[in-house]
């Protein structure tokens, strides 16, 4: 089979591997479509390390269920699926608490374990969920895992219905957080300094934070970006108490003095990927229902293919990058 391998700093290639033979309790998945974010481009520009190279990249993606190994039902051949790419231990006390997203012992794939950009995969089967109807469209397979990330963010921020939430950054994240906000009838105003990311936001039914109608301060941040350039400019806008809720991140020590906290009457709060399976359930279900629409914040398709191109345009793309195989 082929793979989009990364085998120097920002050069992925397309190579041939053998094909993936599915163990004991896993299924074989024929890949469709994945999708990139930020952690790819981390690790495709080398800031975040990898075992070795060459090395399979991808973690958002699905495909088409096409055998199985002992122990799992065959009756799963021809299952449409999407892979959840984080493998928890299941065993250590946050996996028994049922906060799987902070288990030491975790797999992700693309990261410290090969990922998805391959034509064949294996994946054991409590990691791959079955989708049905616009939940199996080939775009909803390349955004069901991040939806996943941005409503467990958003589950976190209690963002009551009708507030205005200021929500920094419209790349993917931002995007699928803004479409949340939305169908839970709140307000999003979007700080981006693309201007046509920010447009993207305004059709999702966020408005400009440069809008004159902007409040000028807000209680409810959901911060997409992370960085300490943008807390120096989001700061001045929350009003006290706020809550900031935090998905983006970065190693940047934040402009923050224990005074704004204070004084500000601040609740922050962090967010990592989501909890096995319930987050990833509920992000199909949001999927299918309509409350996410994949073609709104996808950017036109690249071919499997041209995976290397897709990675050297997706920090500037307008809208979420995404491979598709065909
Ligand atoms: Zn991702
Ligand atoms: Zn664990």
């Amino acid at each position: 089979m082929r793979a989009a391998v990364l085998t120097a700093p920002e050069t992925v290639e397309l190579t041939t591997v053998p094909d993936p033979v599915p163990d004991v309790g896993e299924v074989l998945v024929r890949m469709r479509a994945v999708g990139l974010c930020g952690s790819d481009l981390g690790v495709w520009s080398g800031a975040r390390a990898v075992p070795e190279m060459p090395w399979i990249m991808g973690h958002e993606g699905g495909g088409e269920v096409v055998a199985v190994g002992v122990g799992v039902d065959p009756g799963r051949v021809g299952e449409q699926v999407v892979i959840e790419p984080n493998y928890p231990c299941l065993e250590c006390e946050a996996c028994a608490s049922g906060t799987t997203s902070v288990c030491p012992r975790r797999g992700i794939l693309g990261m410290n374990m090969p990922g998805l950009l391959a034509e064949l995969v294996a994946v054991p089967e409590q990691f791959v969920h079955s989708v049905t109807g616009v939940a199996a469209s080939t775009e909803a397979l390349a955004v069901i895992e991040p939806t996943a990330v941005a409503r467990a963010a958003t589950a976190v921020s209690e963002v009551p219905s009708g507030a205005d939430v200021l929500v920094t950054g419209a790349g993917s994240q931002g995007l699928l957080v803004i479409q949340l906000l939305v169908a839970a009838g709140a307000k999003p105003w979007v700080m981006e300094l693309d201007i046509g990311r920010r447009a993207l936001a305004r059709e999702l039914g966020a408005v400009g934070v440069e809008d004159a109608s902007a409040p000028a301060k807000f209680s409810h941040v959901i911060d997409a970006v992370g960085t300490s350039g943008l807390w120096q400019v989001m700061l001045p806008k929350v009003a006290a108490p706020v809550t900031v809720t935090v998905i983006g991140m970065s190693e940047d020590p934040l402009p923050l003095t224990t005074k704004q906290i204070t004084r500000g009457r601040m609740t922050l709060r962090g967010t990592i990927i989501y909890d096995h399976p319930h987050d990833f359930e509920q992000a199909v279900a949001a999927v299918g229902s309509g409350e996410i629409d994949p073609q709104a914040i996808l950017t036109e398709a690249t071919p499997f293919s041209e995976a290397g191109e897709a990675f050297a345009s997706a920090s500037s793309a307008r809208g979420k990058t995404w491979i598709r195989f065909d």
